[in-house]
């Protein structure tokens, strides 16, 4: 991994009590896949991360170019052909627990489960929560509530959580959420969500065979879907059959969501 200007192993890598990542939460993130070891959507997911960085006031102590060689020579370093890389840049230390001084920037190569062959053949189900994430467009490190949520998950017999808020529904603590609706159009939120790189892919490729929208998505819309999925870089796409208990469409994963799994697959390397 790197951290602070080194190259390191995993188990010399320490950061302080001071960080105002580990005081306050300050901090954000961007994370890309390697497929034989070539990046996945690197602009993309630079683009973001600068993009993350800038909203939150944090410089990154690095180039583009820079950036990019580090990332290169942890692959070289690791050579772990199909994992991921988290690019992290936390607040740095600080005494007072407010202002940031000196942002601390750390690139680490990760293995990470795949989803299993059920969720991607049988669908998840969702459940709703009443939440909107702080600074919705920055990728911010703060999971706290979908953490918090996990033994709500577990009671409620549902794989992931859809946030909504006022009755419009935004997105899944780590995923972009779409429905497709009974007229074959997708329809994916527009605002007060993260721009996931892989919902703007996705968005891209469909629009050559589907009406595409990104605007506010309600609570009935849902219900009323015909398919509905879940989008993410680590997940791609994971078709949706449950709300709250209710079926979506027949209950099944649908053709297009089954077709768009097909086409993006075929794309990104990733089957
Ligand atoms: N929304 C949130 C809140 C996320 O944390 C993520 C990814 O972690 C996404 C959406 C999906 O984004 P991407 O497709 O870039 O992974």
């Amino acid at each position: 991994m790197y951290l602070k200007d080194r190259f390191l192993k995993d188990n010399e890598a320490s950061l302080s009590y001071l960080d105002l990542s580990v005081q306050r939460g300050y901090a954000i993130f961007d994370f890309f896949r390697l497929v034989g070891n070539q990046p996945l959507h690197l602009q993309d997911h630079l683009d973001r991360f600068y993009s993350s960085a800038e909203q939150m006031r944090l410089p990154i102590p690095k180039s583009r170019g820079e950036l990019k060689q580090i990332i290169k020579e942890l692959i070289w370093e690791n050579e772990l052909p199909d994992s991921g890389i988290r690019v992290q840049l936390t607040g740095g230390e600080n005494n007072d627990g407010q202002e940031f001084i000196s942002p601390t920037l750390i690139i680490s190569q990760i293995q990470f489960p795949f989803p299993s062959s059920s969720l991607l053949e049988n669908g998840m189900r969702l459940m709703s929560y009443q939440y909107q994430r702080q600074l919705p467009q920055v990728k911010t490190t703060d999971y706290l509530m979908s953490i918090w949520l996990q033994p709500i998950l577990k009671d409620g017999n549902a794989d992931d959580i859809l946030y909504f808020s006022g009755g419009i529904i935004t997105e899944s603590p780590r995923s972009n959420f779409f429905i497709v609706t009974a007229e074959g159009k997708l329809i994916t939120p527009g605002a007060n969500v993260l721009k996931g790189i892989t919902r703007k892919n996705l968005i891209q490729m469909a629009s050559t065979e589907h009406a595409v929208e990104e605007r506010d998505v309600r609570m009935e819309e849902v219900a009323a879907a015909r398919e509905a999925f879940i989008t993410s870089t680590t997940k791609q796409i994971i078709p949706v059959v449950q709300l709250d208990g209710k079926m979506i469409g027949d209950g099944k994963p649908g053709s297009v969501t089954k077709k768009l799994m097909k086409q993006l697959g075929e794309r990104t390397g990733l089957h």
